[in-house]
């Protein structure tokens, strides 16, 4: 059983969280305390807070682990030290939110954080562990508190107090500034590129203002005992829904793709976001985007072969590679027929594929919404979008596809220098998938340039052999994931000439 709490500084998810995990036999993680011990060993080692390499080396080269002692009493040790005490020290409050803003540093983390989180029950804390940590956590509660009450509980507890202690008086000065820390803190949290401080869609929402520990903690173990027992009526145990999500760590074979677990429930059927389709898989879409899904596809379906007469050859190889998990299959990108007739391609044999796509399409009108309704997934270019790449990891995990154009932009000539974008490897080791090469010739011209109307021409495809990241007998991550861009990319390319063979005179 994974429990998730997220929340702003001094919302009383330690507090809660500490006590539920105690109360219930299950591993604490205090995940804003890997932050902070971060910070400290940059701020012991004079390392300048916005040389983001040198503290991502840092981050990667630091060990953080936890302890308890008798009287149950976490300790926090960084590179064997205990840091318990210093990591809350004003400094380490001022920097913290500057170093987990480092895409790199938060990706160290989130990747300790998963392996704490395969040694047990857990109840993990923070900002980040609905949405991209733990996506699929059981229980997932988003705690808040208005501002006030928060910077009371952080002046108590910084006075050596007990944050639970309401009424424990402290002086306003501090208490004072505490709030404008805690604000600005919550600001940048909140407002970061990268896994901001959010609810997940579907966590459970609590105000604990005016609640006590006890009684935030009965809410979150009444949401924990549902849970429980959904699972024993489901037949599961707690414990086999944990095994269900290490499946996915078995190889291939082992993990048959319909028993693969990585469901996080169906979507609200109302006020879901872009990024709440991007986190969710197509089958928790609700009822009104699955049918918009299915009007799309049936009117672009009609229109397309009509226009385009397009064929798809060795389209069984799809089957073939898609039988245990699914693939990350790479496009020459020529024009906007390519994804269609990808995902098209999937829909014919009874499967389902997720474009990846720029996120600038979503500030393009409703155009962002349609390609989320139809279970496209944007992509920051350029940076280490962590939150696409476990999105699309997630999403091969349960047996669907991911597609990508490495190209990244439409190529209209063989002479137009290309660049290729090797994120999709990067995604096929996350979601331990086969990376599958597909060509296209002859939509290059369907819509010539000073032209908008599309052109009527005849378009063919065609599927390349499944790769691995074994076959390529290569070790080191890096290593892989760039023989992987470079293998993929050639195969790509050479199916595109074997049809422009084919068919001489299409491009
Ligand atoms: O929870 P705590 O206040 O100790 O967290 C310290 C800081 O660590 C936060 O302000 C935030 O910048 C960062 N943090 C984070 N993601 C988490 C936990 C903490 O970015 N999951």
């Amino acid at each position: 059983m994974i429990v998730a709490i997220d929340g702003p500084a001094g919302s009383g998810k330690s507090t809660v969280a500490r006590t539920i995990a105690q109360r219930r036999g299950f591993i604490y993680l205090d995940t804003g305390a890997m932050y902070r011990s971060v910070t400290l060993a940059c701020l012991d080692n004079q390392v300048d807070i916005a040389d983001t390499e040198a503290v991502a080396h840092i981050a990667s080269n630091s060990t953080i682990s936890f302890a308890s002692d008798n009287d149950q009493t976490q300790h926090v040790y960084l590179n064997g030290k205990d840091v318990t005490q210093a990591i809350r020290e004003e400094r380490v409050d001022s920097a913290v939110s500057l170093v987990s803003a480092i895409p790199a540093v938060r990706e160290c983390m989130g990747d300790l954080q998963r392996k704490l989180g395969e040694q047990g029950s857990i109840v993990a804390e923070g900002r980040d562990i609905g949405t991209v940590v733990f996506p699929h956590a059981e229980v997932k509660v988003f705690l808040t508190a208005n501002a006030e009450a928060r910077a009371h509980r952080r002046a108590v507890q910084r006075d050596g107090g007990n944050a639970a202690q309401a009424d424990k008086a402290v002086s306003s000065e501090e208490e004072k500034q505490i709030l404008a820390d805690i604000e600005r803190r919550d600001k940048m949290d909140s407002t970061r590129r990268v896994a901001p401080l959010t609810a997940a869609a579907d966590a459970v929402q609590i105000d604990s203002s005016n609640l006590t520990v006890d009684e935030v903690c009965a809410k979150i173990e009444a949401l924990i005992d549902a849970k429980s027992s959904q699972n024993s009526s489901e037949g599961k145990t707690p414990q086999k829904a944990e095994i269900s999500q290490q499946t996915t760590k078995q190889p291939a074979k082992a993990t048959p793709k319909k028993k693969v677990k990585t469901t996080s429930g169906p979507m609200p059927w109302w006020g879901n976001t872009i990024a709440d389709y991007h986190a969710h898989q197509i089958p928790e879409f609700p009822l009104g985007a699955r049918i918009f899904r299915w009007i799309a596809i049936s009117v672009v379906a009609i229109f397309s072969k009509l226009m385009w007469r397009w064929t798809v050859e060795d389209r069984q190889k799809i089957v073939e590679a898609t039988k245990e998990r699914g693939v990350v299959l790479v496009m020459n990108h020529v024009s906007m027929l390519d994804p269609i007739v990808a995902y098209l391609t999937f829909v014919a044999l009874g499967l389902r594929i997720r474009p990846i796509y720029k996120d600038e399409f979503n500030d393009q009108g409703p155009l962002g919404k349609i390609l989320a309704w139809v279970g496209g997934i944007s992509v920051r270019r350029g940076t280490a979008d962590l939150k696409a790449l476990r999105n699309a990891q997630h999403t091969l995990e349960s047996g669907d596809s991911i597609l990508v154009f490495p190209e990244g932009t439409r190529i209209k000539s063989d002479d137009e220098p290309v660049t290729i974008h090797g994120g999709f490897a990067l995604m096929a080791r996350m979601g331990k998938a086969k990376v599958l090469p597909m060509a296209i010739v002859g939509a290059r011209d369907i819509t010539p340039r000073g032209h908008h109307i599309p052109h009527p021409k005849k378009v063919w495809t065609k599927v390349g052999d499944p790769i691995s990241f074994e076959e390529l007998g290569i070790k080191g991550r890096k290593e892989q994931a760039e023989a992987m861009e470079k293998v993929a990319m050639e195969r790509v390319y050479a199916l595109r000439d074997e049809l422009r063979k084919e068919h001489p005179g299409h491009f």
